[in-house]
Formats: C-alpha cells, sequence, structure tokens
C-alpha cells in the first residue's frame, strides 16, 4: 500500500475492526469497549498481519479526547465546578499522593531511576475521563450530583498533569547533567506554568465568555446548519488548539473551558447533538489506538508484575476515592460511584509515559506496565460499574438520593393492576391525565427530575429514574402492571425495556410509540403488542380535520 494512504487505512481498518469487535463483544454482553481495545491491539505492531500507522493513531485520540472534553464542558457550568470543588480538589489530590508514592516503590524496586519511578507512580495514579464520561453517560448521572463530584475530579487531575508534563522535561534534563535542579529552577518552572494556565484562564473567561457565545448565535442566526455544525466544530477545535499552542494548557482542557462557556448559551443543547457523532467516532478511535500500543508479550513474560500494577490502579485509586469522599461525609453510593470511576488509568497516563519513554527517564518495561495496567483496567471497569449497579438495587433506593433530588419514588409496594406509563413529556404528560379521567390506575415511570416533580404535583405516583434499569422497573412494580405504555420517543431504548419487562412477565402487554416504519418494526420484533407511528396518527388527525372543514367555495364575482 503506498504510504501516503495511512491515514485512510487506519481510520478505515480501525473503524471496521471496532465495529465487528465492539459488537462482538455486546453480543457476548461485554463492555463494547473491550472489543475497540482488542481491535486495536490487532491492528498494532505487535500483532501479525496488518499494522496501522504508529503515529497517526495517538493523535486521532488525541481529537477524541479533545471533543470528549468539550461534550463535558457543555454539561458543565462555573457554578457546577465551583459547587463540588470541596470534594474534587481534596479527593483528586489525596488519590494522587496516595497512589503516585505507591506505585514509586513499586517502580523503583523494580530498578527504574527516582524519576522514572516517580512518573510510573503518577502514571498508576490518574484516571481516563473517556472511561468516566462513557460510564456517567451510561447511567445519565452526569447532571446528578456524585456525576458533577466525578468530572470536578477529573479536571482537577487534569490540571495537576498539566503541571508534571511541563515539569517532566525540565527536571529530566537537570537529571540528565547530572546537577540537582535547584529549588529556585524548579518553582521557576512551577510559576511559570501556573502563570499560563492563569493567563489563559484570565482570557477565556473575560475574552472566550463574550466572543464564543455571540459567534454561535449569529451563526445559527444565519440559518445554515451546516456552518452551525462546523462553528460548533471551530469553536471545540479552534481554542483547544490555541490554549496549546498559545498557553501550553492541554488540548483537553481547552476544548472543556470552550465547552463550558457555549454552556450558558441558549443553544448549547443543539452544540452538543450536533457534536455528538463525531464526537463517538473519536472516541472509538481513541480505544483502538490504546490497543495499539500494547504488546500482549508483557502478559506472557511478566505477568506477575502487570498483576501488581493492576492491583495498584483498582485497589489504590479506589480506596483512597471511596475514602475521602465518606470521610467528607457523602453517602456511601457517592463515595462507591468516585471508586469505580477512579480505578482504572487511560489517556493521561498514556501521555505521561510516552514522554517519560521519549526523555529516557522511564525504561521500556515501566512503559509497557502502564499500558497493559492501563488496558486491563478499562476492560475491567464496567464490571465494576456492574457491581455498582447491583449494590444499588440491593441496598434500598434511598441511596440514590441526594437531598436536591426528587425522591426516587412514591409508589406503595403493593400496587398492582396499574397501568405504567414510561415518560411524562408532551406524550405521556396528555396520556396519563386522558386515561385519569377515565379512572385508570396509573404509575409513571420519567427519569427527568423537572418532569418528575410536574407528575408528582398533578398526583400522580411516579418514580424517577431511567426505566431502563431493572431497579426502576421494579419500583414502579412493572411485573405486577396490567398494561406499560412507552411514550418515550428512543425506539431503541424502548427496545431494551421490553426486554427486561417481558423477561420478568412474559405475559404483560405493552404498547409503544414509534416514529418510522423500521421503529414499529423493532418495537414489534422485541414483543411490544401494539406500536402507534406518531406521524401517521398526525396523518390522520389531519384528514379528519380536512374532511370536517366546509368545502371551499370561490367568492361569488360581483359585477
Ligand atoms: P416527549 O418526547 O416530549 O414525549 O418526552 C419523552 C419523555 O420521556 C421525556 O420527559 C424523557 O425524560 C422521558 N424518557 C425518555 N426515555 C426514558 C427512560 N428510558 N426512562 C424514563 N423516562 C424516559
Amino acid at each position: 500500500m503506498p504510504h501516503n494512504t495511512s491515514l485512510i487505512a487506519l481510520l478505515c481498518i480501525g473503524f471496521v475492526m471496532a465495529f465487528v469487535l465492539g459488537l462482538l463483544a455486546q453480543r457476548l454482553k461485554l463492555s463494547p469497549l473491550v472489543g475497540y481495545l482488542l481491535a486495536g491491539v490487532i491492528a498494532g505492531p505487535f500483532t501479525p498481519g496488518f499494522v496501522a500507522d504508529q503515529t497517526l493513531a495517538p493523535q486521532l485520540a488525541e481529537v477524541g479526547v479533545i471533543l470528549l472534553m468539550f461534550g463535558v464542558g457543555l454539561h458543565f457550568s462555573l457554578r457546577d465546578l465551583l459547587d463540588v470543588k470541596g470534594v474534587a480538589i481534596p479527593g483528586s489530590l489525596a488519590q494522587i499522593g496516595f497512589t503516585a508514592p505507591i506505585g514509586g516503590v513499586f517502580g523503583y524496586l523494580l530498578g527504574m531511576p527516582v524519576l522514572g519511578a516517580a512518573v510510573f507512580g503518577l502514571a498508576l495514579s490518574v484516571a481516563s475521563t473517556v472511561v468516566v464520561m462513557r460510564a456517567l453517560e451510561d447511567r445519565r448521572l452526569l447532571d446528578a450530583q456524585r456525576g458533577r463530584i466525578a468530572i470536578g475530579w477529573l479536571v482537577v487531575q487534569d490540571l495537576a498533569m498539566v503541571l508534571a508534563l511541563v515539569l517532566l522535561p525540565a527536571l529530566a534534563n537537570s537529571s540528565d547533567t547530572g546537577h540537582a535542579l535547584g529549588v529556585a529552577a524548579l518553582a521557576k518552572t512551577l510559576g511559570w506554568t501556573l502563570l499560563k494556565v492563569a493567563a489563559f484562564v484570565l482570557s477565556m473567561l473575560v475574552v472566550g465568555r463574550r466572543v464564543i457565545p455571540r459567534a454561535l448565535e449569529y451563526v445559527a442566526g444565519l440559518g445554515s446548519r451546516e456552518l452551525f455544525t462546523l462553528c460548533v466544530l471551530a469553536i471545540a477545535l479552534g481554542v483547544a488548539f490555541g490554549a496549546a499552542y498559545l498557553f501550553d494548557v492541554s488540548f483537553a482542557l481547552g476544548a472543556f473551558f470552550a465547552g463550558m462557556l457555549l454552556n450558558e448559551s441558549e443553544l448549547s443543547h443543539q452544540a452538543a447533538n450536533d457534536s455528538l457523532p463525531l464526537r463517538d467516532a473519536f472516541a472509538v478511535l481513541f480505544f483502538v489506538s490504546v490497543g495499539m500500543l500494547f504488546n500482549p508479550m508483557i502478559l506472557v513474560d511478566h505477568p506477575l508484575l502487570v498483576l501488581a500494577t493492576l492491583a495498584i490502579i483498582l485497589l489504590c485509586n479506589a480506596l483512597v476515592a471511596a475514602t475521602v469522599v465518606r470521610l467528607l461525609r457523602l453517602p456511601m453510593l457517592t463515595a462507591l460511584t468516585l471508586a469505580a470511576c477512579m480505578a482504572q488509568i487511560g489517556e493521561f497516563s498514556f501521555i505521561l509515559a510516552g514522554l517519560g519513554l521519549w526523555q529516557k527517564v522511564l525504561p521500556q518495561q515501566g512503559h509497557d506496565l502502564i499500558l497493559a495496567g492501563a488496558l486491563l483496567s478499562i476492560i475491567a471497569n464496567p464490571f465494576l460499574f456492574h457491581w455498582l449497579d447491583g449494590w444499588q438495587r440491593r441496598n434500598a433506593p434511598e441511596t440514590l438520593d441526594t437531598p436536591a433530588e426528587v425522591p426516587l419514588s412514591n409508589v406503595p409496594e403493593d400496587t398492582s393492576g396499574h397501568t405504567l406509563v414510561v415518560g411524562f413529556g408532551r406524550v405521556g404528560r396528555d396520556l396519563a391525565r386522558l386515561l385519569r379521567d377515565r379512572s385508570v390506575p396509573l404509575v409513571v415511570i420519567e427519569s427527568d427530575p423537572d418532569r418528575v416533580q410536574q407528575a408528582r404535583d398533578s398526583g400522580f405516583l411516579t418514580v424517577r429514574g431511567n426505566a431502563v434499569l431493572p431497579a426502576v422497573l421494579a419500583a414502579a412494580r412493572a411485573e405486577a402492571a396490567h398494561l406499560v405504555v412507552l411514550a418515550m420517543p428512543q425506539a431503541l431504548e424502548a427496545g431494551a425495556i421490553l426486554e427486561h419487562l417481558k423477561a420478568a412477565n412474559p405475559t404483560i402487554s405493552v404498547l409503544a410509540r414509534a416514529h418510522s416504519e423500521a421503529e414499529v418494526k423493532h418495537l414489534l420484533e422485541r414483543g411490544a403488542d401494539a406500536a402507534v407511528l406518531a406521524e401517521r396518527e398526525l396523518a390522520y388527525s389531519l384528514r379528519d380535520m380536512v374532511m370536517a372543514t366546509p368545502p371551499y367555495r370561490p367568492p361569488r364575482q360581483t359585477a
């Protein structure tokens, strides 16, 4: 293959393999992440067959991280960040302060030089944003208190990494030349870095805050969807690049700020939706490129060292995260969520490991151990969350609630024979009222806290939560329901709910809402008793109205 098609080859093979193996992983009830990582291992240089371009993959992965952090910023306002600083700052620093020295001592015992051991330890102590965001999004936790704490925690880690990445070359040079770096010189490098970060943040708050949302609003006013999407991308990538180029801040942090400033704009929701498909695609490339860096031989040559590294990542990080959260008197569920979030490492560790290798402070073995630890901890992560879901189910739903949120459920435990309506939006709300007028006993499931509040205010028994979760269905007494109506627009999610419902009670009747023929088919295949195509019903209603309107007669001409 000619060398100038390496990017195309990487994209094609990367996406195709990630898709095939991701699908396989999903069928095996594993996280698709495992499939993406394996796709990378296969496309990497350590396995026979096709070898993708090693220099391109990490760059594509970085684009994934940029778009991801932009998305995080879009969800996250400055106020959210300040709200959680009391947990995020001590938690994040404690995690690094605890795990990094333990990892460092382990590295030192393996014969790494002091600086190399420090890099090794640090790499084991910082979590991957990509992995955490995946887990939070899957569970719709981005807006929940514990999700916000996790995001704030990651932002603090990101800032700490900015410092580490800047300091490392300076420290490596001084150890190269044999002179211990003077305190003054170190302070100078540190001070300089902090100054640049401060300059970046300040310029974003002063200039960015005015310019960025206005630019987006102006482009939205032009009415071109394409230009709007392009504008969103230009803001995300442009600020990320500017941040890295002008202020030496990480790409990811720059993009995070860009998103956060847009957050205050009315258009942030559309901006988020527009950047979603691209973000997901590049996030997949992120995992593929991680797989590519991994040399599976380390598992054969040094299995015990790999296990020890993995144990440090899983146990130390989880332990310290849970402990800090508990010490700050937050609920056990928050503590366990943070523990699950932090018990893995990813992009920052690769960047650190790569830089350490390049600066000749980290031996190849240390680099390989970090990658093996990252790969295995990322694979293990969905299992931790799975365990967490189980814990949550078993340990009383009241642990779900943080004080700011609406209580989980007001449905009595002996409810039965009711009609269950999932979704209290445009369709569900009206349906619920119409049914109540006919004295049908009802229970509502709704995930949006504001709408749950509306439903409760209107006097409906309501469970707050995602109906995909078995615990939520159980709280709504779904297995004892007479009938279930899935009044939500997402047919794929409705299909998943259907499967749970039919598993719990094979004879239950389920009616579903659809927006295309394909969705009707999908829902019927999953066992829905009927699926109503919303747009067709609209056509019927309009036809009735047309027929009820008196025939059109042209006004009589008066001469
Ligand atoms: P609408 O499209 O206006 O009828 O709104 C649909 C409603 O369904 C919204 O209020 C969503 O929050 C809600 N919804 C969608 N999916 C789920 C789900 N899986 N579990 C609970 N509520 C949901």
